[in-house]
């Protein structure tokens, strides 16, 4: 009999990358999303498999799903800070409620689960690089904290469950993050640059530029994340790669990727924004005996394909998404 994965945030970024791993693997995949950020163009391809089926739900109501499950991948979350700032409590509520609700079904179905962490509980780290000992510097009342504490809470709340139902739990602290099925317009920096860079804008570049980042390829994150949910391991264990830069040497690799004529300009960094972020993977490689395989150079090519394919129409689109009708609830 075939194993059933349920994985929540189907239609986002990771999720769908996700979901295109295990149907490769010969597992029936169940995927759910509120499509709040997610789109369904990421998975289009995948409704016609017998293997994958798909509920339109928001898993911080109660959430049921029918037959067995085996693995649960908990990958609902907005996960861009201009996202934070526009839907904050819809934010707090998938990594708390929703969280808690699929450690509930996870209970239930005697099934493995792993939840989606990420650096930001790190916050602004005060130590480099971040090795998963690290308690973190997280300001819980800034624009970012209601990502980082619902996913501090995430963690807790997963332990607690481990503990005290023996549950089987994974925790994948996720570095930034980058590659084909990005929002175009969410913001982050990668597809911000090649969106300005291929309609011809300057680049923005927020501060001075100094601050850095580390930017993993996604098919390293899914090899990453895959290794991590079939593993014997329950504590956390940071998956990115380590190779750091700062954001302004960044702007100049994409201005040379694309060939395009334009400058840099700078705007006001954002509130809270970490000043240095890079992953300490000595914890991956030892248990996981994985380690990131792309180089920067061939991801950003693959990425700006993607991003090339892409109308004109959706180049243009300006506007952020709408999500006005969610904060309502
Ligand atoms: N950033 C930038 N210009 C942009 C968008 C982002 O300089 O147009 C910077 C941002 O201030 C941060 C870094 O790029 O220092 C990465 O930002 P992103 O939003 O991708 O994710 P974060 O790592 O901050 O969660």
């Amino acid at each position: 009999m075939k194993k059933r994965v349920l994985i929540t945030g189907a239609a986002g970024f990771l999720g769908s990358h996700l979901c295109d791993r295990f149907i490769d693997e010969g597992y029936e995949v169940i995927g759910i999303d509120n499509l709040i950020t997610g789109d369904l163009k990421n998975i289009e391809h995948l409704f016609e498999k017998e293997d994958f089926h798909f509920y339109h739900h928001d898993v911080t109501k109660f959430v049921h799903v029918p037959g067995k499950v085996d693995y649960i991948l908990h990958f609902a979350s907005p996960a861009s800070p201009i996202d934070y700032l526009k839907i904050p409590i819809q934010t707090l509520k998938v990594g708390s409620l929703g969280t808690h609700n699929l450690l509930g079904l996870a209970k239930e179905k005697k099934a493995r689960i792993l939840i989606a962490s990420t650096s930001e509980v790190y916050g602004d780290p005060l130590i480099h690089p971040q090795h998963e000992d690290y308690y973190g510097n997280v300001n819980t009342i800034g624009p970012r904290g209601v990502y980082d504490e619902a996913k501090r809470f995430q963690e807790s709340i997963t332990m607690a469950y481990h503990r005290f139902h023996g549950l089987e739990t994974r925790i994948a602290r996720i570095f930034n993050t980058y590659g084909p099925r990005m929002r175009l317009n969410d913001g982050r920096v990668i597809p911000a640059f090649i969106g300005q860079a291929l309609r011809g804008e300057d680049l923005t570049v927020f501060g001075d530029g100094k601050q850095t980042r580390s930017f993993c390829y996604i098919d390293d994150q899914i090899e990453g994340l895959y290794r991590l949910l079939l593993s014997e391991y329950t504590l956390p264990v940071n998956i990115g790669n380590p190779e750091e830069i700062t954001i302004l040497d960044f702007a100049n690799e994409i201005i040379k990727l694309t060939g395009t004529e334009q400058k840099i300009v700078y705007k006001p960094l954002p509130e809270d924004d970490p000043l240095q972020r890079e992953p300490d993977i000595s914890r991956a490689k030892e248990i996981l005996k994985w380690e990131p395989l792309t180089t920067r150079e061939d991801g950003m090519r693959k990425t700006l394909e993607y991003f090339k394919s892409l109308s004109k129409e959706e180049l243009f689109k300006r506007e952020h998404k709408n999500f006005s009708k969610h904060n309502k609830r």
